[in-house]
This record gives C-alpha cells, structure tokens and sequence, in this order.
C-alpha cells in the first residue's frame, strides 16, 4: 500500500517536475538574444544543447564553455545557416551524431527588417520568409520522423505577438510569423494521438540586438535619446511598460517541454506584457 502512495506520489512529481535530463535539445538562432535564452533555459534544466546561428568562433566558444561549466551538460554548436535547407538537415544529422536523437527543436532564427510595402526589397521579403518561416518547416521535417519514432518530442516555434496582428513596415516579418502560427497549428494536429507536442510562444519587445537595431533608427528618425526611443516603443504596444527578458522566454519554452504541458497542442502562447490584451 505504502509503496503504491509512493510510486503515484512518484508519478505525480514527474508530471509536475520540469527535469529535462537527458534530454537533447536543438536551439536555432542561439547565439544571440531570446535563442541564448533559450538554451541557458534548458540547459539548467539539464538538457544538452546544440547551439546554432552566427558569431565569431571565440565568442561561440565561450558561450559552449559557459553552459557546460555551469549546468554540467553537454553542448555544442552548429553553423548551419537557416536560410539553406540542406545545411538545416545537417544541423539535426549532427546533433544525433554528436549528442544524441533530437526530443527538442526550438525554432527561434529570424531577422528583422522594416519599410513601407511598395518599398520592400524583394530580396528581404525573400530572406525573412526562409528564415522566419520555410526554416520551421525543415527543421519540423528532418526532427519529427525521429521523434515519431520514440513516441516523445516536443517542438517549440519563437513567433510573435506579430503572429497574431499586423503592425506597419513589417509586411514580410508579420507574413512569415502568421505563416508560423499556422504551421503549428497543423504540425499539432498531425502529432494529436502521439507523445510530439507543437506549440509557438509569441513574445512582445524582448530587448535583444533585433530590437536595440528598431530603437537606434527610431532614436534617429524622431531625435529621441536611446533611452527615450526604448521608452516610445515599449508605450506604443507594451502595456507593462517593460520588456519581456530572454530567460521569460526560456522559462515558457521549459514548461512546454515539461511532462505537465503534455495535453498542450497547437498553441500560441503570449509572453508579451498584455500587448494582445488590448
Ligand atoms: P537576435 O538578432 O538577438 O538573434 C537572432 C539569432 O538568430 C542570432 O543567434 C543569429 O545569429 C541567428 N540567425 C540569424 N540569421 C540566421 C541564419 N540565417 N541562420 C542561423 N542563425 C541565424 O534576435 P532575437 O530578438 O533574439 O529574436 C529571436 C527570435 O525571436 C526571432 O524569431 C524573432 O522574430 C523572435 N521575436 C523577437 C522579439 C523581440 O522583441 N526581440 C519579439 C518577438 C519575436
């Protein structure tokens, strides 16, 4: 009797607990911003980690020694870029080599780039949809057959609260984070009877290098100082008045990885400062 109250309380903490030990997780886009977040998220929760995106290779060094020093997993890195769908394949191909079968793909790569739609470079408009959108798609294509396979895995894909509404100048960003959130929706479905969850998380203003880039040109556009300009931006959509920080973001990812967040499919979860509220 005593060992079954046991063995349920057991059961019951494993539902609840966010342990991702021995779990291998793939970041893209983790080299900087909400993607680093991400992966010192999950790697404190003691998953291994491969790292993704640009930098120079001292500074993509230091990033590998620090989370392993500090949470006592493994990590590593690779350079594929996101706009190539071969060098996405690759990415998955290498992490099973280096660490283990993917059980966790964040999908978190993009870039930004703002102007009024008649004046869109096509070769922009081109380069955000691969990133943004086509690279979710590969990356779900080359990780799911596996996670099929052992009945577990969860997909994570970074949106936007731009996934949800429009806001001026961002015609191929808004486009290609609405293109996510119905990916997700219809990866969540095909997966509904197996142990794969997808979700997307749609973040407000997270003050990284994207953003810090849309303060300076408004800083200059309206003379504003820096601090000014990132007061304006957070006051025209934010209504917390603060930005979401990287480690908000991983703490949401790590929920959704957890067993607790099993029965959570095809979501789209704000983290946003009440900015979709309105
Ligand atoms: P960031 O510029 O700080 O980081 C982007 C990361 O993606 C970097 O590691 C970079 O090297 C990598 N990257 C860029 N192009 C790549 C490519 N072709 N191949 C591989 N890696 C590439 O940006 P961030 O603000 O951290 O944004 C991360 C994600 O979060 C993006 O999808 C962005 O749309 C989304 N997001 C950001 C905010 C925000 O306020 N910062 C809000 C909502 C959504």
């Amino acid at each position: 009797m005593r060992a079954r109250v046991a063995a349920e309380l057991e059961q019951r903490y494993e539902a609840s607990s966010l342990t991702l030990k021995g779990r291998v997780a793939v970041v893209t886009g983790s080299t900087s911003g909400i993607g680093l977040g991400v992966a010192q998220t999950l790697a404190g929760h003691g998953a291994a980690v491969m790292l993704n995106g640009f930098g120079s290779p001292s500074a993509i060094a230091g990033v590998i020694a620090d989370l392993s020093r500090e949470h006592r997993v493994p990590v590593a890195h690779s350079a594929a870029d996101m706009s190539k769908p071969v060098e996405i394949a690759e990415m998955v191909a290498q992490t099973e080599r280096d660490l283990g079968p993917v059980d966790i793909l964040v999908n978190n790569a993009g870039i930004q780039f703002t102007a009024p739609v008649e004046d869109f470079p096509a070769e922009r408009w081109d380069a955000i949809l691969a990133i943004n959108l086509s690279a979710v798609f590969h990356g779900i294509r080359a990780a799911l057959p596996g996670m099929r396979r052992r009945n577990w895995g969860r997909i994570v894909n970074i949106a936007s609260t731009h996934g949800l509404v429009g806001s001026v100048h961002k015609a191929a960003y808004v486009a290609a984070k609405h293109g996510v959130l119905g990916l997700t929706k219809v990866v969540a479905l095909e997966t509904a009877t197996t142990g794969v969850t997808c979700n997307a998380i749609c973040p407000g203003w997270v003050l990284t290098p994207l953003v810090e880039k849309q303060v300076a040109d408004l800083a200059a556009r309206e003379r504003l100082s820096i601090d000014q300009a990132r007061h304006a931006l957070l006051a025209g959509k934010q209504p917390s008045g603060e930005f979401a920080t990287p480690q908000q973001i991983g703490a949401a990812v790590a929920f959704l990885c957890s067993e607790g967040a099993a029965q959570i499919r095809g979501v789209a979860l704000p983290v946003d400062g009440a900015w979709l509220a309105q």
